[in-house]
């Protein structure tokens, strides 16, 4: 190779690096942002629970995210791992193909591959994981590990209107609890999380309690918005004054002895039998009750730190933050507050791969890329 040649390439390679970084850093802030030349194309997978979600990222904007939510699990009332790891199995290779056909994309036009390796189910990982690792080495291009958590609050910048830095998090999903300070672009710190059940969780618990079906967030959704908030009165589990910590057991067990006080077992059969309307409105006022509960504290905590971190923006991300109730109280608390909310698009709410993607991307231009020795980690924490 001719020295010319060489240094030519080097200054290609030292131009391209930098329209790459320019391009992430510009990725929040300007909602209209001017396309660059197409540098850095990544994939994403997300397989950490029940959804097989693969997506393209070039150079910061979103080209696919296709998702294969597996359905089957609500027979069993929840998740079976088991199951989940086989569903992805089968799913991952076709989900891939059509992220790829969607944006256009061949597998040699990709720069890197981001998979998520926790948390989450530990069978369920090692399907997207291992698929991300294996297929990177083959085309000889770098992979990007990616933690779940961080995924879903970068799911906030994938579209405008995107937050400013620093902003507040709310991550609320069926396995997971977390108020993080976004800094700046992959800077995090930890505010509080849940010290039990994740909120998406005690949805779930409950709807089944009430014999509605899994999962439970969207249909104790559906009940709420016609129900009375006020017919019974649950705790609100703030915990000590000012903390910003949660904890969501209590409150479903006070459901619980609710049901078991009132004899819900009987009023189910005799009522239905009788009155199928009056049967409907208890439930609804039972979700609209125990839904008031938990939003109150959402709410509330997330304001809260808004205001001790003297930030002006606040995000919601995870699949609970498709609860409509939640959204708009927490619009109402922001007007209150002078605050801006943001809360992605439905299909960036639950779990996908473009929110893996958009990481994979950010930690490409950041030069982070990880080793093919990377492992699974279900209890991963947001470092
Ligand atoms: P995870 O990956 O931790 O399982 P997801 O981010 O995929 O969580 O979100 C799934 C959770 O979101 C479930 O617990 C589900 O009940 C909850 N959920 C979905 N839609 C709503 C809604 N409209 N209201 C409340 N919870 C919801
Ligand atoms: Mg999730």
């Amino acid at each position: 190779m001719s020295s010319l040649f060489l240094a030519q390439a080097c200054f290609f390679g030292y131009h391209q690096q930098r329209q790459v970084k320019a391009a992430a850093e510009s990725i929040m802030k300007s909602p209209a942002r001017k396309r660059e030349p197409q540098t850095l194309t990544v994939l994403g997978i997300e397989t950490s629970c029940d959804e097989t979600s693969a997506a393209v990222v070039r150079d910061g904007a979103l080209l696919s995210n296709i998702t294969a939510t597996q359905l089957f699990h609500s027979a069993y009332g929840g998740v079976v791992p088991e199951l989940a790891s086989r569903a992805h199995q089968q799913r991952i290779v076709p989900v891939v193909d059509e992220a790829l056909r969607a944006a256009g994309v061949e597998k040699k036009d990709l720069d890197a591959i981001a998979a998520v390796y926790g948390p989450g189910l530990v069978g369920s990982i090692l399907v997207g994981l291992s698929f991300g690792k294996a297929m990177a080495l083959g085309l000889g291009i770098p992979f990007v590990g990616v933690n779940h958590m961080e995924a879903h609050i970068v799911s906030n910048l994938i579209e405008a209107p995107k937050p400013d830095f620093p902003f507040v998090n709310l991550t609320v999903s069926g396995g997971h609890t977390q108020l993080v300070l976004v800094k700046g672009a992959l800077e995090y710190e930890l505010l509080g999380e849940t010290k039990d059940d994740a909120v998406g969780e005690a949805f779930d618990k409950v709807a089944k309690m009430l014999g509605l079906g899994y999962p439970g967030g969207p249909l104790i959704d559906r009940y709420a918005a016609k129900g009375d908030r006020t017919f019974v009165k649950f705790p609100r589990p703030y915990l000590e004054e000012g903390s910003l910590e949660f904890s969501f057991s209590g409150l479903k067990t006070a459901v619980l002895y609710y049901l078991k006080k009132i004899g819900f077992q009987k009023v189910q059969h005799r009522v239905v039998e009788l009155n199928p309307e009056g049967y409907e409105e208890f439930l609804a006022n039972v979700c609209a009750s125990f839904q008031a509960a938990v939003i109150d504290v959402l709410v509330d905590k997330t304001t809260l730190a808004a205001k001790r971190c003297g930030v002006k923006d606040i995000a919601v991300a995870g699949g609970v933050a498709a609860n409509s109730e939640l959204r708009k109280r927490m619009q109402q608390a922001a007007e209150y507050f002078g605050l801006r909310v943001f809360i992605p698009k439905f299909e960036y709410c639950t779990d996908n791969g473009a929110m893996v993607a958009m990481v994979g991307f950010l930690k490409s231009t950041d030069g982070q890329t990880s080793s093919l020795e990377l492992t699974a980690e279900p209890s991963l924490a947001l470092h």
